[in-house]
């Protein structure tokens, strides 16, 4: 008897996230993947323009990442990091702190990005508590995205997929996105309410909101927001989940300001998209505050899998790839051809806004009302039914493609774009 397809089998029992089973085309079974493509049953090939949720910057199954990581299981599974240590970690600690800003101190291993964020809020937290001081609210920009565990999703301002859960969170006040014309206005909303609260933290994405669609801030202001937090012993937390390896230009979104991040979030990219495994950084500051010969002031907070060695041997592979010659040199044309496209489709009539920054393309459309529901699931199936994977949000179509993406590849996901500019 033929077996039934995965599709077929994908329905009976299981649940994907962010998705209404009730509506909506079946899931497409991937069966393989190398550099940017990933080929389903039928040997379809489709470019994955997203890099996998910008993860598999390296291209997928890179041959020098996976052998790192086969060598590392061979030699050295996973053991727990609670009173045991190993190399991998110690190396990939060594290494992160050669290139993340000055001022970081101290690596904190979790296993996703969510963990990442929750713990640089407890960190943050429990930095006032271990003092005596009672601090109880947090600061982030509206429409943030800091991943979907309770703290997490108190500091993201995307109500789509906070809703139900709205009574539960953490106590937050939200504040606009520094652009080039309100920097002043925010700079003195966020004076007020550092003045007038008992703030902890300030959470961002640095420069890019990733979920938002893509959405880009003043590097200045968020300097100057940064500065003015810090005046307050706020904690300022960047997550660069999103934005960390390389995705702006710079390594780090981070490198883009002059105040420094006290706490950084990084995962994604950090592991090439291999292993899930995250870190929350802090700087030397911060780590003194929980040492004390009260064992409680310590920080009570771990997962099974922090630091997994197979995590941080794909992590190292992967620093090491970042600034090689050849990925710069990607890098760069990536940055360079996204800035022609751009200029070639700005006065496109469908075209509201176009931007770039490093290796993100991201084009807001002008769209006609009734078409807004259902434009992100068209385009969806527009972008694949033409080889290309592209996951739209909201009326933005973005594309964050593996730096190994050939020439011709990158071509054909700007085609199947301007295909898309002339259709909708
Ligand atoms: C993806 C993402 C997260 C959440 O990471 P998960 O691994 O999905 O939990 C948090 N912040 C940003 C900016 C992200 O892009």
């Amino acid at each position: 008897m033929k077996k039934e397809n995965l599709s077929t089998r994908d329905k009976k029992y299981l649940w994907h996230p962010l998705t209404q089973h009730k509506l909506g085309k079946p899931q497409l079974p991937i069966t393989k993947a190398k550099g940017a493509i990933l080929f389903d049953e039928e040997g379809n090939e489709y470019i994955d323009g997203i890099a996998s949720w910008y993860t598999v910057m390296y291209g997928h199954s890179n041959d020098y990442i996976t052998s790192a990581m086969t060598k590392q299981m061979q030699k050295l599974d996973f053991v727990m990091f609670s009173g045991l240590t190993h190399e991998p970690a110690i190396e990939l600690s060594e290494k992160l702190m050669a290139i993340l800003p000055d001022n970081q101190a101290k690596l904190f291993f979790n296993d996703n990005g969510s963990t990442a964020i929750e713990a640089a809020i407890k960190m943050s937290l429990q930095y006032f508590h271990n003092n005596g001081e009672k601090r109880d609210t947090l600061i982030a920009f509206e429409d943030g995205f800091h991943g979907d565990t309770f703290g997490a999703m108190s500091a993201s301002g995307l109500s789509s997929y906070n809703g139900p859960f709205e009574d539960f969170l953490l106590k937050v006040i939200r504040i606009p996105t520094p652009q080039e014309d309100n920097i002043e206005e925010v700079k003195s909303r966020l004076s007020q309410i550092l003045a007038e609260n008992k703030c902890a933290a300030f959470v961002f994405e640095p420069l890019v909101q990733g979920a938002a669609g893509m959405k880009f801030h003043s590097a200045e202001g968020l300097d100057a927001l940064v500065g003015l937090c810090q005046e307050y012993e706020v904690l300022c937390v960047a997550d660069e989940i999103m934005t960390g390896f390389g995705k702006t230009g710079k390594n780090f979104a981070s490198d883009n300001l002059t105040n420094k991040p006290d706490i950084i979030c990084l995962s994604k990219a950090l592991t090439a998209g291999m292993f899930p495994l995250s870190i929350t950084s802090c700087t030397q500051k911060i780590y003194d505050r929980f040492l004390s010969d009260e064992v409680h002031k310590g920080f009570f907070h771990a997962h099974t899998f922090s630091a997994h060695p197979l995590g941080c041997a794909a992590a190292l592979a992967g620093i090491e790839l970042l600034n090689s010659p050849k990925i710069i040199e990607r890098r760069n044309y990536i940055e360079n051809a996204h800035v022609s496209f751009a200029n070639n489709i700005q006065n496109h009539k469908r075209v509201k806004e176009v931007r770039v920054m490093g290796a993100i393309l991201a084009i807001d459309l002008e769209i006609k009302m009734e078409r807004y529901g259902s434009l992100r699931d068209e385009l969806y199936n527009f972008f694949l039914e033409r080889g290309v994977l592209l996951r739209p949000l909201g009326n933005t179509i973005y594309t964050l493609p593996p730096y190994i993406i050939t020439d011709v590849q990158l071509q054909k996901i700007y085609e199947a774009i301007t295909e898309a500019l002339d259709t909708f």
